[in-house]
């Protein structure tokens, strides 16, 4: 019995019908690490721990709902006792004291958190390449970026070492990089996950979410990470419902929004063929397309190149090389410690976000670019809110195409920040999106996104598995189609 390439409800089935032991399980994800070091999704393991809280597992047999499955963390959640670095240098050395809710939240629902995925440097960048621990590799070509930031999680459940993993969402880092590894991703309403214990990127776009091979086993995630979170002053205190629930209700008569204004031309006609395919499916299953405006929805780049990089320049003043991490040797005073500590420990990509940031927040330009960002996304937030008057969901293509090639983007920024075309708005306007796996290209993966309204991630998740009943893409690997 193997549990590569298997769904969280596959290995729970597995743990109960006594075909594998926890330990087992352990053993053969460690080993699968090891078999995919190439790869280079990981930056920190936790052997030891894992072995230790599957020997409990085995002696126990929990019911609890994560069970000793295992899961890969993102390395930005603080992981008590466990370095936590967000893929930077100058957190190369830190060791949270605590844990993120949301790792408290999954470990105490029975999960083995496995390790912590590489990313891109503070979660900044569409293709892994910014992480001070080096590129991550999509398994679906040796080459290829696997996206992100969230790219270690995302290439570890492509390649079928563990079958979900956390991810966190500024402005598509869950779903660009499930749609350029073949798998599923959902960044849940803003306030849905508690966000205590996350490495600030943007605070107000910041969102952790679920990324899995499979819409179910999103739900089976999701059901477990949210909470209301005194300790997170955004945190939603609104019902949770049970995100399975509403899995397998007919699309009958449901309306999907189709983007009136949204410019395909720059996309290849591969990816619009895929897209337009997908939703003659839905509406095979009695879903029903209705044409919707988005007016500004060309203008989420430019104001998200605004807003985040502005909270990040405010976020990022805490690592001076005193409080957390990394500091620089022998100073000579005060100024040259924090000179030098951000000089050596941040890459070039977070350093060019704190200028832009510093810039647009500094009295002569910020009514200019700030406050002028922050007045158009309330415009596209209002856009939304009259869409989704007349549909259930909005579909639009998830990425412009699929993987590209490691370097071809990296010299200009414009270009990169390009790849999140059609994610940013979701995270400007708060809303819950996904991306699931829709087709194939020159044998690479791409994802279909689907956008919902304020507090419905039902109703996504309903699409998404109605979806994967009747299609197979989300089977796909890069070793062929799992059984
Ligand atoms: N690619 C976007 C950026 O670089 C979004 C990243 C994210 O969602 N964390 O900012």
């Amino acid at each position: 019995m193997t549990i590569k390439y298997k769904t969280i409800k596959e290995i729970k089935s597995m743990i109960s019908q006594n075909e594998i032991s926890n330990i087992e399980i352990v053993q053969e994800v460690y080993k699968l690490i090891d078999e995919n070091k190439h790869l280079n999704a990981f930056i920190t393991l936790n052997e030891e721990n894992s072995l230790k809280k599957a020997e409990v597992l085995d002696k126990s047999s929990s019911n609890l709902p994560l069970a000793g499955i295992p899961i890969a963390q993102k390395d930005l959640f603080c992981t008590k006792g466990i370095r936590t670095t967000c893929a930077s240098n100058i957190l190369n050395n830190f060791i949270p004291p605590y844990s993120a809710t949301v790792i408290e939240n999954l470990e105490k629902a029975g999960c083995i958190s496995i390790g912590k995925t590489n990313m891109d440097e503070f979660a900044m960048g569409s293709s892994n390449e910014t992480s001070f621990f080096g590129n991550v590799q999509n398994p679906w070509g040796q080459k290829l970026v696997p996206g992100g930031s969230s790219g270690g999680s995302a290439s570890a459940i492509a390649a079928g070492i563990v079958p979900a993993a956390s991810g966190t969402d500024t402005g598509g880092s869950i779903r660009q990089p499930a749609s350029l590894c073949g798998i599923s991703g959902l960044k849940p309403t803003y306030g849905r996950i508690s966000r205590w214990g996350m490495i600030a990127f943007a605070s107000s776009l910041d969102q952790a979410g679920p990324m899995a091979r499979t819409a179910e086993d999103c739900a089976i995630m999701l059901n477990e990470m949210c909470s209301h979170d005194e300790k997170d002053t955004t945190s939603l205190n609104d019902k949770i419902p049970n995100f399975e629930d509403n899995l397998n209700n007919s699309l009958n008569g449901k309306k999907i929004g189709i983007v009136k204004d949204l410019d395909l031309s720059s996309l290849d006609n591969d990816v619009v063929a895929v897209y337009e395919n997908s939703l003659k499916e839905f509406v095979s299953m009695g879903a029903e397309l209705i044409n919707i405006n988005l007016p500004n929805l060309s203008l989420s780049v430019p104001t998200y190149y605004v807003v985040a990089p502005a909270e990040c320049s405010s976020n990022l003043s805490r690592f001076d090389g005193v409080k957390f991490g990394r500091r620089s040797e022998n100073p000579k005073d005060l100024e040259e410690l924090y000179i030098q500590t951000r000089s050596e420990g941040f890459g070039d990509e977070v350093k060019r976000r704190i200028l832009i940031g510093s810039y647009v927040l500094s009295a002569g330009y910020y009514d200019a670019y700030y406050k002028k960002a922050q007045q158009v996304r309330r415009l596209i937030k209002n856009d939304f809110d009259s869409a989704f008057k007349n549909v259930d969901v909005i579909m639009t293509p998830t990425t412009r195409g699929p993987a590209f090639e490691m370097g071809s983007k990296g010299s200009d920024p414009i270009q990169m920040y390009l790849e999140d075309l059609f994610t940013i708005s979701a995270n400007l306007a708060g809303l819950p999106a996904m991306s699931i796996p829709n087709g194939n290209i020159d044998n690479k993966p791409i994802g279909l996104q689907i956008i919902g309204d304020f507090l419905n991630e039902s109703t996504i998740l309903n699409f998404a598995h109605m979806y994967q009943k009747v299609t197979n893409w989300h089977n796909y690997t890069p070793e062929g189609v799992r059984q």
